[in-house]
């Protein structure tokens, strides 16, 4: 399939993992931003086909495990009245908040509904006046443009029992708030090219000239990620501090301009608590004065709620790349998908999600993964046909 297979191809992958050996000779720290880079690394074993001098650190790019306890509580809280009709993406239905999630709200009679898009809820908003269509807002700069539109068109239709609960988080203010951590150990980040493909790069910019460090755009497949962490060495070895696009075949620096738009018609900047992290100021999107009629959290008359995270959970220090996943004393014993402690263990794209499912085996001393043992393999039988001729 194009733009898929020949990103997963073991050669292309392999010619890279050989040029980033190449080009090392100090230790470096790198960070991938977004969690659906955490998984590709983790699945395909890049890490491993990695030399023992660069050290990848998983970062908060995941948005169902930053989205505060609290505001799943508030979910919850609307979803289970008996005039509500709650949607959400699939994603978020199992993340655990104080006491139950949304799917035993469901279970418990709730109107609890997945749609794939917030235009399906507002549909739904239409298709039901005498219901209350709450759509759970969650996400970075992705899918902000698709929630703004829905909001814009209840608006622009004069549809009133439509709202959002908004859980919006920008990239860039959470880089800025790790790199000026006394605990950073970040040397360059591989930018989330999803979110550039709507924001653009330009925001970086200022971020590599002020701390020293390297960005380098990156896709989400093997080859990509290979190519951008050899980009981000280039430039440590080098010296440079640049922002550079591996993800040319999506990513324009200015980004998408009509998302922008319909962003910042609807949102504002706003300061925004991140899970396991703790507040960081002008880190969220929310509604503006204008369609302050949609939030969900002033219309259902929601105060404010302080929650407190399990004891044993140290998501927040995974998230900020201190720790990996299989350094949490309870990850894979009292912590497991079906059981998970933080929202880092039950998002798809959390990274103790995915050290339970690819890396798991380690912590008993199994076998690496399936792609680096057919990169290891494919290098192997390079070495031997080049000693042949
Ligand atoms: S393994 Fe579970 S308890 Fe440990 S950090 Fe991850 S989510 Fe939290």
């Amino acid at each position: 399939m194009k733009y898929i297979d020949e990103y997963r191809d073991a050669e292309a992958a392999r010619k890279f993992a050989d040029a980033i050996a190449r080009i090392t000779t100090k230790p470096w720290t790198i960070m991938e931003i977004c969690g659906g880079q955490t998984h590709a690394i983790v699945k395909f074993g890049i890490d491993e086909l990695l030399p023992d001098k660069i050290t990848l650190l998983h970062g908060p790019g995941c948005p169902v495990c930053v989205t505060p306890l609290e505001l799943i509580d508030k979910a919850l809280d609307i979803a289970a009245r008996p005039d509500v009709i709650f949607t959400s993406f699939g994603d978020m239905l199992r993340v655990p908040g104080s006491n139950a999630d949304l799917l035993s709200v469901k279970a418990a009679g709730g109107d609890v509904r997945m749609v794939y898009s917030p235009l399906d809820a507002l549909k739904l908003a239409q298709q039901n006046p005498d219901k209350q269509v709450v759509f759970f807002a969650v996400g970075f700069e992705t899918t902000a443009p698709a929630n703004a539109m829905a909001v814009y068109q209840a608006a622009q239709q004069g549809i009133k029992n439509f709202s959002i609960l908004v859980s919006h988080v920008l990239v860039p203010p959470a880089v800025e708030a790790i790199l000026s951590s006394s605990t950073n150990r970040v040397q360059a980040f591989l930018a989330a090219g999803h979110v550039c493909v709507v924001v653009g790069f330009e925001e970086y910019v200022p971020l590599a000239k002020k701390y020293g460090v390297p960005f380098v755009v990156t896709g989400f497949e093997p080859v990509d990620i290979l190519q951008g962490i050899y980009m981000a060495v280039r430039q440590l070895e080098e010296g440079r501090a640049e922002v550079e696009n591996q993800y040319v075949r999506a990513v324009r620096r200015q980004g998408n301009l009509s998302a922008q738009q319909i962003i910042r018609e609807v949102f504002e900047v706003v300061p925004r608590k991140w899970r396991g992290i703790g507040s960081i100021p002008q880190s969220g999107l929310g509604l503006r004065a204008a369609y302050a009629e949609y939030d969900a959290e002033k219309r259902f008359g929601l105060g404010e709620l302080t929650v407190e995270e399990p004891p044993e959970c140290i998501s927040g220090l995974v998230l900020q790349g201190v720790k990996k996943p299989n350094q949490c004393p309870v990850f894979g014993t009292l912590c497991t998908p079906e059981h998970p402690l933080g929202a880092t263990m039950v998002s798809s794209e959390g990274a103790c999600a995915a050290y339970y499912r690819y890396r798991r085996e380690e912590v008993v001393g199994l076998q690496s993964s399936v792609f680096s043992r057919e990169i290891q393999v494919a290098s192997q039988q390079l070495v031997v046909g080049e000693g042949e001729k």
